[in-house]
């Protein structure tokens, strides 16, 4: 798909988010919350690490390659989440997903990602919307696991 039929605003920022990615840099193997996602539907594919510092999202960046919607979002999602909290960001996930299911949501918690609601007109594209935020989703979870194992935090 190419992305004419989205409203010239949104497309213009969602390029300039895919051309000029916030948080974007390669993995170093020492991340300590990472995860690796595959959208096989466009083929993008996602590194997404963070480190959780007094319960608060920190050092969030990504990696990979793959469409412009896919990475425009990871890029705008890294900037919400980033010092956020994991109840907060939690609840950002939900919102996001709510929005792009067409479901009421509150749009204006997600800022700049909101502009990703006009991509549910396309919606073999949709998952290339959400894989990022699915992979935070999948990582914030894990996260809470270690923390049961630590079992004194
Ligand atoms: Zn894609």
């Amino acid at each position: 798909m190419s992305l004419h039929n989205l409203d010239n605003l949104y497309r213009q920022t969602i390029m300039s988010y895919a051309q000029y990615p916030h948080h974007f840099r390669q993995m170093l193997g020492q991340e300590t919350y990472h995860i690796q996602k595959y959208n096989p539907t466009c083929g993008d594919i996602i590194d997404l690490a963070f480190d959780i510092v007094d319960d608060k999202v920190t050092d969030i960046h990504f990696y990979g390659d793959g469409c412009v919607i896919s990475k425009a979002s990871a890029s705008m999602m890294s900037d919400l989440v980033s010092g956020k909290t994991r109840a907060q960001a939690t609840l950002l996930v939900t919102e996001f997903s709510k929005m792009m299911r067409g479901e009421a949501a509150d749009v204006k918690s997600l800022g700049e990602p909101q502009i990703l609601a006009g991509v549910t007109k396309f919606p073999a594209r949709i998952k290339c919307a959400t894989l990022a935020w699915h992979a935070l989703d999948e990582l914030l979870v894990i996260k809470d696991d270690r923390r049961c194992d630590d079992g004194n935090r």
